[in-house]
């Protein structure tokens, strides 16, 4: 039987944009607000191993479902700045307003239980960083950052949500949206939510649903880069000098061979290496938390890559190149010492146990990556980190360890207005999903955009 229920606002996600959104809007208005959720409520999340699982179908752990969306089982590192995570000031008229919007992110956060410590490097700090990264090629960006960490982030979340119902927002969990149409959502069950505003905020597990959605109500989109490479591990003490000025350092890299950009991105400083599980092929991923500390720092080291036509489908190419891996590694990542991947041999359990870093995922084949990932992509990551050694010394040491594949897909851009309106009037979208952020802070001000675009035609504000 179909039921129609009537609300002024239908956001589908209860992920970072999703959340914000709904934040926004219910405290400065009296719109009638759902959150459309096809994952559990937050306590009823569990994500005990160290296996991260996001297709929708497989256990023990879907990470990037529920309430929170991904951002609940992450690090919760919250990168304070418009221009991680995409541009916001895309979406704003001065640079001054994107600044606004990663406040506002960030008071939310801290409003709803975040830890009040940030890091936030002296000038002096980075100064000389800069200097040093620039004498090697290298170029940093500072960042100040606020560590919500593994262990809190549930709670964050949890707070976040009894805000917004004490506002009077409903959720509607374990409902996924089939189809949109036009102003309505039809969810799994049949059961129909009609609104005058919907906003769209899927999150990477509803990237290719979001997608399709677009291509059937003719919204146009198109394919964003792909960042792909392997998860580098190495003993603490060696990320120390630079983790204490900046806690995630982000160096960005150009490569001698092909002049590829590479970066560093998602550094756990003490933290441990995860296993992402697709539907059909195996990731690796890290995390860190505020207590349970390792004594290794684990970091992504990620490729760029632009196809142009006849094929750009760049989530397509990432995938063939995960499930390769995931064929060779037998169902598991691959993990490699750097000096065996210079050496041009496969890795054993015998070898990495010699390594100054125990690895903090086990689970894993001890293989080639060379066999398993394109020449100019290996040819990238060994160039790009003996680039980086040159300001971190031992980071390109033989005993360092590579787990592979580490890939970051890039949703379908949708396009759409300054404030994330799209070619249908009243269809809205924020988030990863829909790839117009990459990151909590920048997929929560793509969420508080929309709200304020909505917010707007109400001559609220
Ligand atoms: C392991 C891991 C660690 C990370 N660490 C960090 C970090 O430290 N710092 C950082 O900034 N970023 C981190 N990220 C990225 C960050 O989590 C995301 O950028 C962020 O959560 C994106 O927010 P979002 O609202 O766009 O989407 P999501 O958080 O993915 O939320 C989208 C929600 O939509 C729901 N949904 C999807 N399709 C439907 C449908 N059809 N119907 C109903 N509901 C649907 C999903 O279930 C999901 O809950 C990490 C990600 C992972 C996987």
């Amino acid at each position: 039987m179909c039921t129609s229920v009537d609300f002024d606002v239908a956001i589908v996600g209860a992920g970072a944009a999703g959340l914000l959104a709904a934040y926004e809007l219910s405290e400065k208005s009296k719109l009638k607000i759902v959150v459309v959720e096809e994952g559990n409520d937050v306590e009823k999340r569990e994500c005990p191993a160290r296996i991260y699982t996001i297709c929708t179908k497989c256990k023990p752990c879907n990470i990037l479902c529920g309430v929170g969306g991904a951002g609940t089982f992450s690090s919760g590192l919250l990168n304070l700045s418009p221009f991680i995570g995409g541009d916001l000031t895309e979406f704003t008229e001065t640079e001054e307003e994107a600044w606004d919007l990663v406040k506002r992110v960030d008071n939310v956060f801290k409003e709803n239980g975040a830890p009040n410590q940030i890091y936030d490097p002296s000038k002096e700090a980075i100064d000389e960083l800069n200097r040093k990264a620039a004498s090697v090629g290298l170029r940093f960006i500072p960042t100040i950052q606020r560590l919500i960490g593994t262990d809190n982030a549930p709670a964050v979340i949890s707070n976040i949500k009894k805000t917004l119902e004490s506002r009077g927002v409903k959720f509607k969990l374990r409902s996924k949206v089939t189809e949109v149409e036009d102003h309505t959502l039809v969810l799994k069950k049949g059961e129909k939510v009609s609104a005058r505003y919907v906003m769209l905020a899927p999150g990477r597990s509803g990237m290719e649903w979001a997608a399709e959605q677009m291509e059937k109500l003719r919204i146009k989109t198109r394919f964003e880069p792909l960042d792909i490479g392997v998860r580098v591990e190495v003993p603490a003490t060696i990320m120390e000098p630079i983790c204490s000025i900046q806690r995630d350092p982000k160096f960005h890299i150009y490569t001698h061979t092909y002049d590829d950009f590479i970066r560093t991105f998602c550094v756990n400083h003490q933290g441990y290496v995860v296993q992402e599980v697709y539907e059909d092929h195996v990731c690796v991923n890290g995390h860190s938390s505020i207590t349970d500390k390792s004594e290794a720092t684990n970091f992504a080291f990620l490729a760029r890559i632009i196809l142009t036509q006849p094929f750009e489908d760049t989530t397509a190419y990432g995938r063939s190149i995960g499930k390769q891996a995931t064929l060779l590694g037998g169902g598991k990542p691959l993990l490699q010492r750097l000096g065996d991947l210079r050496g041009g041999r496969r890795s054993t359990w015998e070898r990495i146990t010699r390594s100054a870093v125990r690895p903090t995922l086990r689970d894993v084949t001890p293989g080639d990556i060379a066999m398993a990932m394109p020449h100019r992509i290996v040819t990238d990551i060994v160039e790009g980190l003996e680039k980086l050694d040159e300001l971190i010394p031992g980071v390109a040491s033989d005993t360092t360890l590579l787990y592979a594949p580490e890939i970051k897909y890039s949703a379908k851009r949708v396009l759409t207005n300054k404030g994330l309106e799209t070619e249908i009037t009243n269809i809205f979208v924020a988030g990863d999903g829909v790839g117009v952020s990459r990151g909590i802070v920048s997929a929560g001000a793509t969420g508080l955009v929309v709200a304020q675009s909505i917010l707007k035609k109400e001559n609220v504000i």
